[in-house]
Parts: C-alpha cells; structure tokens; sequence
C-alpha cells in the first residue's frame, strides 16, 4: 500500500491527538472535524479499504469501536452519533489507510448530513443478489 498521512501519524512524524492506542488499534481526533470529539479509529495495518484488513485486526477495531464511541459520547454529552467507514475515492475516502469515523451529531444540527437516494428492492433482484453474496463469502 502506498505511503499515507496516517502511516506518519502511527510513527509519530506528524502529530496528532491520540485518544486510543493498543498493540493494534490507534485513535485521535480528526483535524477537521463535523463536530466536536469527530475521532478516527485505524488499525496499524497498513491497508488502504475495509475488505483487505486482516481478522486480526478486524477484530481488534470492533472490540474498541464501542467503548471509544461510549467515551467520546460521555466526553461531548452528545447522546447520537455515526460511525462512518469510506472506501474508494468514489465513496468519499480521501486517506487510503482504513478508518472509522465516529462523529458525534449535535442538536444544533453539527455532525454528519446524510443525503440518501434510496431505491426500492425488487424482489427478484433481491433474491439473485443474495445468492451472488452468499456464493462470494
Ligand atoms: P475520509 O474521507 O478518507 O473517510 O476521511 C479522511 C479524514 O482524515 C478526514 O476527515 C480528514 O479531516 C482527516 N485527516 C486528513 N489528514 C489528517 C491529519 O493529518 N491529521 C488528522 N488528525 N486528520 C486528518
């Protein structure tokens, strides 16, 4: 994978404000944030989207994720938030290294806007999807 900004962060050459660090897993705050406590969970491994990150790794995030999303809602008093994972220029990733998003949203409307174009499912459609997913675990 190619070098990241985030790559820096983990060795320290660029600062940051960690919230969160395990052999695995490292937390700080986004530089720019939607909202107050906007925090970014990424494993040390180095790889660019979700589906190439190992289930070690995999499984160290998801035993974090909750108790950062408990603290940080604690922190800000916000009482909702998203978490929030790009992946692809095209879904909005603009640092190739995973990450997660936690953004607290605010009643004051800070936070993460949500823009869905939702479609309907088509039955037919559904079932060949399922089977294309299931015949691709
Ligand atoms: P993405 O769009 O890839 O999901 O989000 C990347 C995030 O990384 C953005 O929210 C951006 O503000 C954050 N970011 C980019 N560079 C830095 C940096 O040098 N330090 C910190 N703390 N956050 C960064």
């Amino acid at each position: 994978m190619a070098e990241t900004i985030f790559s820096k962060i983990l060795r320290g050459e660029i600062p940051s404000h960690k919230v969160y660090e395990d052999d695995l897993v490292f937390a700080f705050l986004d530089i720019n944030p939607l909202s107050p406590g906007h925090t970014l969970v990424i494993p040390k491994e180095p790889v660019a989207t979700l589906d190439q990150l190992s289930d070690e790794s995999s499984a160290a995030i998801g035993r974090v994720l909750p108790r950062l999303c408990r603290a940080i809602m604690r922190a800000t008093g916000a009482s909702e938030y998203n978490v929030l994972q790009n992946n692809g220029a095209g879904a909005h990733q603009a640092v190739f290294h995973v990450h997660f998003h936690i953004i607290p949203k605010l009643t004051d409307g800070r936070g993460l806007g949500i823009g869905w174009k939702i479609q309907t499912l088509e039955s037919a459609d559904a079932k060949q999807l399922v089977q294309a997913i299931v015949g691709a675990l």
